[in-house]
Formats: structure tokens, C-alpha cells, sequence
């Protein structure tokens, strides 16, 4: 299996990693950028992320355009990805998704979504919310184009998460294995948040210096990061499909 077949068999097992992790449902989805082309990244035609195959996954440019004749139908939202990578140089992965648990958070202006829990950390201290109508107006809340795209990746900047008003999140990271970590925490820290919240009393969310600690040293195979994609890919049937050897790589 040659680096970019890997890859594929990576974004794979990522894609039923974030649905069996109730991070996506019949929508959403996540990409990761080509290492031998900057300029194009891959992720699936449009499916359910459960039900993709190596055999589902497309190669598309910045601009959302398959870089192959392609005539099966594609994401609405492909647009997220390329405005994102072509903003972030650093990034090499995006997962955008729907989980009810951070919603509320991009709906309740004043109560922004902070990390509060040690596995919550990897989010970063700053999760902007991108409201589309503040550019476009009325829409259906779709990211439909490449200049919705691209409005959104000046919103999230040089953060980790941004959340979309009335819709969902955009994680980025600097790789897959990352970015499905961080999309699949920050549910849970949203839930941890508004269930403190539900208590009333001060918040205390994380210190900055408790998010760089945690950030500190951070390898994408480190044997605690590996350990948490093999647990993840073995309870969505795909230990089988594991192709880093893990740690020390
Ligand atoms: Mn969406």
C-alpha cells in the first residue's frame, strides 16, 4: 500500500470513527489534504460517512472542483474544506459536523463554548461562532459556495474550532488523526459546559497555560493519541483496517 492508498484507508476509517462516535449522522464529513499536492485535498462523495468505502473517496482543489471526471454527486459543503486549506497552510484535516451538543453554543450569544474538561483542551481557548447571514443575509445556512467557504475560514482564523450559527462546527488540525480527536471531544466538553452551566455558579474553564500544557510535545502517533484511534477504530469494526504500525512514527 503505497502513502496516498494509506491515506485513503486512513480517511476510511476516520469517516466511521465519527459516525459511530454520534459526531456525524447521515451528514457530515471530513477531508484531509493531499501530502503530494497542497492544492487538493480528499474526502468521500456524497454518503453517509458510515457507509464509506475507499472506493467513495474523491480527489477535489480549493475550489471544490474534482480534480478526475467525477459524475457522482458530491458534498453541498465541500466548500468548508477548500476555503479552510487554502487559508491554513498548517492544516492538513477538517471535519465539519452537526452534533447537537455544541449548537446551543452557536445560538446563545454571550455564552461562548470554552474548554472545561482536560480532553476538551485540544479545541484551544477560542471557538469564534461564524453567523452566515452577517455576509449573505437569508440563506438555507448551507456553505454553498466558494466564497462562503472562505468567509467562514477568516472567521475561524488561526483557531482549532469554529461553530456555525443555527448549524454546526468546523474542526481543523494538522492531521486526521487530530482533527477526529478534537471533533469527537468537543461534544463532550460543549455537554460537560451546559450541564455545569444547568448548575448555575462561576464557570471555571481551562487556564491557557492547562490548554499549552496539554498541547505541549504533541505527537499525531503518540502512543496516548494512537490509543485512543485504535479504541475508536476497533469499536466501528474497522481494527482491521489499521495501518500505522502507531507509536514512535
Ligand atoms: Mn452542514
Amino acid at each position: 500500500m503505497n502513502e496516498t492508498d494509506r491515506l485513503i484507508n486512513d480517511l476510511v476509517v476516520a469517516n466511521r470513527i465519527l459516525a459511530n462516535e454520534n459526531v456525524c449522522d447521515a451528514y457530515g464529513h471530513v477531508s484531509v489534504r493531499n501530502p503530494n499536492n497542497s492544492n487538493t485535498f480528499f474526502m468521500a462523495r456524497s454518503l453517509a460517512p458510515e457507509l464509506v468505502t475507499a472506493e467513495d473517496i474523491v480527489e477535489l482543489d480549493l475550489e471544490g472542483n474534482p480534480v478526475s471526471d467525477e459524475s457522482r454527486h458530491l458534498y453541498l459543503e465541500r466548500f468548508i474544506h477548500g476555503g479552510i486549506f487554502e487559508s491554513r497552510p498548517d492544516v492538513m484535516s477538517v471535519v465539519h459536523a452537526h452534533a447537537e451538543d455544541i449548537l446551543p453554543f452557536g445560538i446563545a450569544d454571550g455564552t461562548p463554548l470554552r474548554p472545561v474538561i482536560h480532553s476538551g483542551s485540544f479545541i484551544g481557548a477560542n471557538v469564534p461562532v461564524w453567523d452566515i447571514a452577517d455576509r449573505f443575509g437569508d440563506t438555507n445556512l448551507l456553505v454553498a459556495n466558494v466564497e462562503q467557504g472562505r468567509d467562514l475560514a477568516k472567521t475561524l482564523a488561526e483557531n482549532n474550532v469554529a461553530l456555525m450559527r443555527g448549524h454546526g462546527f468546523v474542526a481543523a488540525a494538522r492531521s486526521l488523526i487530530e482533527v477526529v480527536r478534537m471533533s469527537v471531544y468537543l461534544p463532550r466538553n460543549a455537554r460537560a459546559l451546559s450541564a455545569a452551566l444547568r448548575l448555575g455558579g462561576n464557570i471555571k474553564s481551562l487556564s491557557q497555560g492547562e490548554i499549552d500544557a496539554r498541547n505541549q510535545g504533541y505527537k499525531p502517533y503518540s502512543p496516548e493519541t494512537w490509543r485512543a484511534w485504535e479504541y475508536w477504530a476497533n469499536k466501528c469494526g474497522c481494527g482491521g483496517m489499521l495501518t500505522r504500525p502507531g507509536p514512535d512514527e
